[in-house]
């Protein structure tokens, strides 16, 4: 009656255990819904791992983690005055990230013990502190509680090493306490330019921050499935739905579980094609041009309409009538965002 995550888990351990062998100094990402697999769950899997750093998303998820990961937890998400207070035990374990001068002072007051990273600006242009701003704070920053620098890239452009060797010239030239026998928290390099940087910079320590290539990365481990809950044969001209649609062909209408609360949303081809394709589709006389758009739901191997809007928790899907329908309690397929779905369940075989 679910919107299940299916883990093949020896094959998912394996290849969790094979990217934390590729990557010395592993930070794994725990954030969010935990990508599919809820934060908690990813926590204690980053334990068994044994790395000795996680990082979450805010400060929020903090709680979800804290008790099922031993070690430390950066927290990805820029400390600001309005952080509420951390519980002392909680404090020690958590790596803050100060991404803009004033916070740091403003860090130290609250916490003085507080360790921390800088979090310099990439060309993602979302947080961090300038090459100047980095300068400027370089006198009052002390070695011990500096746990060293953060970047965070775009996954798009090709290499990002040029820059992040030049955001390493800027942690030298502005005489950070250590430069350059620091660390760097980095995102979104490949294995290779990984091994050049280390290569190039003997004294660097490289932390990655992986989320989605370590517990994502072997999507042949993972399946998602709903279950069919009803199917209903429907005359062309019927009415059906909360919205009192009627049926633009003969058809059945297959009631699924799923809906807006697991994320399910809307996607829409029209909004995706242009004119021409839009043409090809009301040439090909398909559903699509009758104004319904696709699901996320596959069966019999092709991705279905939707007859109306998803509902909370069930959507209503056209199959039409050369179709052979499935049976109730039947899995059908889910191709979803991993990161936007709220899954019912979490299944290792
Ligand atoms: C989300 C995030 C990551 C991990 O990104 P993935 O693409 O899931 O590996 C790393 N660093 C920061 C700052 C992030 O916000």
């Amino acid at each position: 009656m679910s919107v299940t995550l299916h883990v093949d888990g020896e094959r998912w351990r394996t290849h969790l255990r094979s990217v934390a062998d590729a990557h010395p100094g592993l930070t794994p990402v725990v954030k969010g819904n935990g990508y599919g697999f809820t934060a908690g769950r990813l926590a204690r899997r980053a334990d068994w791992l044994g790395v000795d750093t996680i990082a979450v998303g805010t400060y929020d998820e903090l709680e979800h983690v804290e008790s099922r990961f031993g070690g430390d937890l950066l927290v990805l998400t820029p400390w600001r005055p309005s952080v509420r207070e951390l519980d002392p035990a909680l404090a020690r374990r958590v790596v803050h990230t100060v991404s803009r001068p004033e916070d740091l002072p403003a860090l130290l007051e609250r916490h003085p013990d507080a360790r921390y990273v800088l979090e310099l600006l990439t060309s993602m242009r979302r947080h961090g502190m300038s090459a100047a701003e980095l300068r400027a704070l370089a006198p009052s920053v002390r070695r011990t509680p500096l746990q060293g620098v953060a970047v965070h890239l775009p996954l798009a452009g090709g290499s990002h090493l040029g820059e992040v060797e030049r955001l390493l010239d800027d942690v030298v030239g502005a005489e950070l306490p250590g430069a350059p026998a620091t660390t760097l928290w980095v995102s979104h390099l490949t294995g290779g330019e990984l091994d050049t940087l280390r290569a190039r910079w003997p004294e660097l320590t490289v932390r990655p921050r992986i989320g989605t290539d370590l517990w994502l990365g072997d999507r042949g481990a993972l399946r998602v499935s709903a279950t069919v809950l009803d199917v209903h044969r429907l005359h062309r001209g019927e009415v059906f739905g909360y919205r009192g649609r009627t049926a633009p062909r003969e058809g059945h209408l297959v009631i699924v579980s799923g809906g807006t609360a697991h994320g399910i949303g809307l996607e829409s081809p029209q909004g995706q094609l242009g004119l021409r394709d839009r043409a090809a589709v009301v040439a090909r006389g398909g559903m699509e041009a009758l104004g319904l758009t696709r699901s996320p739901f596959w069966i019999g191997g092709k991705q279905r309409l939707f007859a109306e809007p998803p509902h909370m928790q069930a959507s209503m899907l056209f199959l039409p009538a050369d179709s052979t329908p499935p049976a109730v309690g039947d899995l059908v397929d889910v191709r979803c965002r991993f990161t936007a779905t709220a899954f019912d369940r979490v299944e290792f075989s």
